[in-house]
Formats: structure tokens, sequence, C-alpha cells
């Protein structure tokens, strides 16, 4: 069973090896979707999404949410920032009980990012 749970962000950056209007600097609201993969425990939940949503926004967004995100990112893409998400992700369930499935983000919201385990 999965349980998807959609934030959003916003945040600036330009893309440095990029020739036209990205290698400017600019903000965007981004769209991020955190899904796992879990088993319902005796209370009938894979994860509160109360307590699912905390985590993610303590682990990932804090670190994201109105920044500037070539402080972080030496190349800031979708694809850059969703493989960090991904990895982080990746390590705080392997202390809970269950599994990440996907990270999906996106600058637009009509266009996409997405990384899966097996992918
Ligand atoms: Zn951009």
């Amino acid at each position: 069973m999965l349980l998807k749970k959609d934030f959003t962000f916003d945040a600036a950056h330009f893309l440095p090896d990029y020739h036209g209007k990205c290698e400017n600097l600019h903000g965007h609201t981004y769209f991020l979707s955190v899904t796992v993969k879990g088993i319902p425990g005796p209370d009938g939940l894979i994860v509160d999404f109360k307590t699912f949503d905390h985590l993610v926004r303590e682990q990932i967004l804090c670190h994201l949410d109105h920044q500037d995100l070539n402080v972080r990112f030496p190349n800031p893409s979708t694809e850059m920032i969703a493989q960090w998400v991904y990895n982080k992700m990746e390590v705080i369930c392997q202390s809970n009980p269950y599994q990440l499935y996907e990270v999906s983000l996106s600058e637009s919201g009509t266009s996409h990012i997405i990384i899966r385990k097996d992918e």
C-alpha cells in the first residue's frame, strides 16, 4: 500500500550551465510529493499523515523553503534537488516501518522529475 503526501515550497535559483532564461536568478513555487510503501499497523495506519508531514517539513523543507538553492547545490536543477530529497528520505525511512517508494518534484506543476527505487 502506498501513502503519498504533497508539499509546496518557494525558493530561488539559477542554472549556471543553462543557456536561456533559467541562467538568471529567479524563483519558483516547487511542488514536492513523497510516497512511501508500507503495511497498516494495528492502528490501521501506515503512518499518521500529520507525523509524516512534520517529518518532511523538519528534515527536508526546512533546508529548501525560502532559500537560495545555489548555496546548497552547485547546479540546482529539478533533477539534482529531487535526488537530494530522495537520498535524504531514503535514510530517514530506514528508521521507520515504511519504505521510500517515490519522490516527485516540479518547478511548474506541469513538468515533473520522478525518482523511484528501481530506476
Ligand atoms: Zn528555475
